[in-house]
């Protein structure tokens, strides 16, 4: 006879921080309703509806914070980040798993997957559905989350965004979809799914993140403010002065298609970069690429954002200020994340 020794189970760090997933109403409200309050179930009472977690792994929970997530701010948003790179020094932590409101999930995946200086599996998670809504999709969304970051092969992916059976990067996941389970999806598709509670690979992250990154939360205090500005017909330039008056050391531009910029704000463009506030062009669109000197002259001093939504240029460039806010600088950074 053959001895098996079984593989001790893996231990799992949750961090509960409010959202949809933590959210409570009527309970003939059904699938669709928004008549209910984000951010008042507590996370012992969450766990307890998501039958066989224990078999999954070793799960301990934590109540960080209890918010709406359009709440993070970016002090919030360090204080989290702070806590998941404590939790993974940690040996008896072999994965973490993040519970967000959907509405900002994408801007916390994205910046824990440049900044978390480990290669241990964080997997961040949420519902578009109340826990007390017809087909709630919280509890199988908690499950696959607490499988992915409890497999050894999560590991060194960077952290990694589960909702609706599916797995995306945090480096380019979006919220696409107002409603609806499936409201997530990346221009790149998505990493793999879940299956029979383990992960099924087809697609790795080409771009630096986690220990390859130059950007670490342990040794960053705060985030330089950014701000951004989406594109529409008729625009007026007061609204980039107002960013430069509140301090902004760089303006992401949500311009049109591949980063165009409407010839009545070139000289307004042109004058945020003279005085000292970088100026990213992105696109509105959610999908393509801005490159350099294509659609705009860049040698203004601006910074084209690649395939970086403005969400995550917002914070990309906030990153790369931390360092040097020359724009070529910044630039580079882009064009290496
Ligand atoms: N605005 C809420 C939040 O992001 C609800 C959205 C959700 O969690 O699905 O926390």
């Amino acid at each position: 006879m053959q001895a098996h020794t079984k593989a001790p189970r893996r231990r799992v760090l949750l961090l509960a921080t409010g959202g949809t997933i933590a959210g409570a109403g009527p309970a003939a409200a059904g699938t669709g309703s928004a008549a209910y309050d984000s951010a008042v179930v507590p996370v012992q009472q969450l766990l307890a509806q998501v039958p066989g977690l224990d078999a999954l792994a070793h799960v301990a929970a934590e109540q960080l914070l209890q918010i709406d997530s359009v709440d993070f701010i970016d002090a919030l948003l360090l204080q989290l980040a702070r806590r998941v790179a404590g939790a993974c020094r940690q040996s008896e932590v072999d994965g973490v798993v993040v519970l967000h409101g959907t509405d900002t999930l994408q801007e916390t995946a994205f910046f824990l997957h440049l900044t978390l200086p480990t290669d241990k599996p964080v997997v961040l998670t949420g519902a578009m559905r109340a826990g007390t809504a017809l087909s709630a999709d919280g509890p199988a969304n908690v499950a696959d989350a607490v499988a992915l970051a409890a497999h050894p092969d999560s590991a060194g992916r960077g952290v990694l965004v589960t909702l609706g059976g599916e797995i995306f990067s945090g480096r380019d996941v979006a919220k696409t979809r107002a409603q609806g389970p499936a409201a997530f999806s990346s221009p790149h598709g998505s990493l793999g799914w879940m299956a029979d509670g383990a992960p099924r690979w087809y697609r790795r992250v080409d771009r630096p993140h986690t220990l390859h990154s130059e950007f670490n939360i342990e040794t960053m205090d705060a985030l330089p403010l950014v701000g951004v500005v989406t594109s529409h017909g008729n625009m007026r330039t007061e609204v980039f002065d107002a960013w430069v008056a509140a301090g902004a050391r760089a303006i992401v531009f949500a311009a049109f298609g591949g980063g165009t910029v409407p010839s009545y704000l070139l000289p307004e463009l042109a004058d945020v970069s003279a005085r000292g506030v970088v100026l990213v062009r992105a696109s509105r669109t959610g999908c393509g690429l801005v490159l350099r000197n294509a659609t705009a002259d860049d040698a203004h001093g601006w910074v084209a954002a690649a395939d970086h939504g403005p969400t995550q240029a917002r914070l990309l460039a906030a990153l790369a200020l931390t360092r040097s806010a020359d724009p070529l600088h910044v630039q580079a950074v882009f064009d290496r994340y």
